[in-house]
């Protein structure tokens, strides 16, 4: 078994833990977004974790994986790479197969019966190759581009009692569903259970750091991801929150800017919200503290 205890994930999502802060996670589409990341993070001196999906394997083989690695391992701040949300127990063991790729894997089996199985057995298999997991008992309502769809299903709140089955897996971090969803919350907003996020929190936060899924921007500023931290939050996952301005960007500037600088405004278009984030969750200025 590999020493987890020197995985770079899991030092800098500890530490947060540990800090009253939470790491800053950013679901990466294209090397812009590593890139905007990567700069976000060393300009406000923060610990980050950038992530992809199992997407981006299933688009560009490794070549994804290896451009986040290198940004990661040369950046001046400490940054890990993470795989968010891979559902199925191939593409788990093939994102865990790339030599020098992955800190950490969401083994996200929650749309299968037997989560808690494949879980269990997922996370030996990551483990043994010196990667960290992510879990989530229950389940998140909502998708997310690049995340298989699987509407029609319903949420499920997760328990102090399921956390507890799901921290025996071996897992380090976990997602609860406590009234996050990924994407739209409507028009009143998100409705989140803080007494439950507090129990889960109670129950199992010496064992596993939380993670918080469907931090949108709309609504998860700087009064609730403070609110979700306090209640022991430690790593936020953010997407539509920058990668909207790349969208945005190409909309707006498409056929007026040569691609040169399309690529470049969009790239500090996006930094620029990741900077706004890392502020709201406290991280700023922590790289030099750990
Ligand atoms: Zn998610």
């Amino acid at each position: 078994m590999a020493d987890l205890s020197q995985n770079k994930a899991v030092k800098l999502v500890k530490h947060a833990a540990a800090n009253g802060y939470a790491v800053c996670a950013t679901c990466c589409y294209n090397v812009e977004g590593i890139l905007a990341s990567v700069r976000a993070a060393e300009a406000k001196r923060a610990p980050l974790i950038i992530q992809l999906f199992p997407w981006a394997i299933e688009f560009a083989g490794g070549i994804l994986i290896h451009a986040a690695r290198e940004a990661a391992d040369n950046a001046s701040v400490p940054v890990a790479l993470h795989m968010d949300h891979a559902q199925t127990p191939d593409i788990v063991k093939r994102a865990a197969g790339y030599e020098k790729g992955l800190d950490g894997i969401m083994v996200d089996m929650s749309h299968y019966d037997d989560n808690l199985e494949k879980t269990q057995e997922l996370v030996k298999y990551c483990n043994q190759r010196g990667i960290v997991t992510e879990a989530e008992p229950g389940r998140i309502d909502g998708g997310e581009d690049g995340v298989a769809d699987i509407a029609g299903l319903e949420a499920i709140l997760t328990t102090p009692e399921q956390a507890e089955d799901f921290v025996a897996t071996g897992i380090n971090w976990l997602a609860p569903a406590f009234g996050n969803v990924h994407g739209n919350y409507g028009p009143q907003g998100p409705q989140l259970d803080y007494a439950r996020l507090k129990r889960i929190h109670a129950k199992v936060g010496d064992r596993v750091n939380l993670v918080l899924h469907g931090a949108g921007k709309e609504w998860f500023q700087e009064k609730l991801l403070k609110e979700c931290i306090d209640c022991g939050i430690a790593k936020v996952n953010i997407n539509d929150a920058f990668n909207n301005s790349f969208i945005d960007i190409m909309k707006n500037e498409a056929g007026k800017t040569p691609i040169t600088g399309l690529l470049v405004n969009a790239t500090n278009a996006m930094q620029e919200d990741i900077e706004q984030y890392i502020e709201w969750m406290g991280s700023a200025g922590m790289a030099d503290k750990m």
